[in-house]
């Protein structure tokens, strides 16, 4: 059996399943960030031991997904931007010498494109691209169903690839990527709305919060024809809060990715929405130990 730990900002979610994906028992516990690393490692802690102490079968490895940068294989988290406090946590070191099994780390996004990938939209398929559209947009790299990571680990940064370079000022100090045109905080700051409300006036017809889906679908459109250019990807997969306006986003991306990406590729690949939504950092964590 294998644990999968998804730690986020409000809470520290934690499931125990089979290697097939089956799951067995699942916990949630409040993080308790602003109490400090201290307490939020003891509570990481304590998610665990109450799946260990749930059944009677052995433990194998544990995974965790975090957020932030993250030095995959020596399992340190290098800063967590909702947790104060957590510059280096060597995670991994912490945990296998309290729970003596070997344990595995990795970011949020990572950890949610591996779970499409073994448990979700991508189980039948090996390589593949999953784009998260959140406040922030992110990804990952799926290739013969292994996470490529790069060289020191920043691979899959699809928010800041670069489509208007004259465009809006983005997070990380450039203009016009990906993330500063088509994310959820880049739709907030053109409507001065929530994507939520975003969607119900679309859908009563709103012509307005309509033109703003459609503009963030072209951006979010021409991106997915960069990645399909790239990668030739058997499938693209996003997944992410804005995923959830469904066919209001994602049908125009389907079709307008292919006025901007190259023939072949573009009609082999499939764009599809992801299938796991919120459970998808759990059991990521966990196929990071398949
Ligand atoms: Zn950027």
């Amino acid at each position: 059996m294998i644990i999968g730990i998804d730690l986020g900002g409000t809470k520290i979610a934690g499931i125990l399943v089979t290697p097939s994906g089956k799951m067995l028992m699942d916990v949630q516990i409040p993080t308790e960030a602003k109490k400090g690393k201290k307490k939020v490692i003891d509570n990481i802690k304590k998610a665990i031991r109450m799946l260990f102490k749930s059944q009677k079968v052995k433990i194998k490895a544990i995974g965790i997904g975090a957020p932030g940068p993250i030095l995959h294989d020596q399992g340190i988290v290098i800063e967590a931007p909702n947790l104060p406090g957590w510059k280096r946590v060597n995670l991994k070191q912490i945990l296998q010498k309290e729970f003596r099994v070997p344990v595995s780390v990795d970011n949020d996004a990572n950890c949610a494109a591996l779970a499409e990938t073994w448990f979700g939209a991508a189980k039948f398929v090996k390589d593949c691209i999953y784009l998260t559209v959140s406040t922030g947009i992110g990804g990952g790299i799926v290739i013969n169903k292994k996470i490529y990571r790069g060289a020191i680990g920043s691979a899959g940064e699809f928010g800041h690839m670069i489509i208007d370079c004259n465009g809006p000022k983005c997070g990380c100090g450039q203009r016009g990527c990906l993330e500063a045109l088509a994310s959820g905080s880049a739709l907030k700051k053109k409507t001065g709305i929530s994507a939520l409300a975003l969607e119900l006036a679309a859908r009563q017809g709103d012509k307005k919060a309509q033109e703003a889906i459609a503009e963030t679908a072209h951006y979010l459109a021409i991106g997915v024809a960069n990645l399909v250019n790239i990668f030739n990807p058997e499938m693209v997969i996003i997944g992410g809060g804005l995923s959830n306006m469904r066919e209001l986003i994602i049908n125009p991306v389907k079709t307008e990715f292919k006025k901007y990406a190259l023939t072949l590729p573009a009609k082999s690949v499939k764009i599809v929405r992801a299938k796991l939504g919120v459970k998808a950092g759990v059991l990521g964590a966990a196929a990071l130990c398949l």
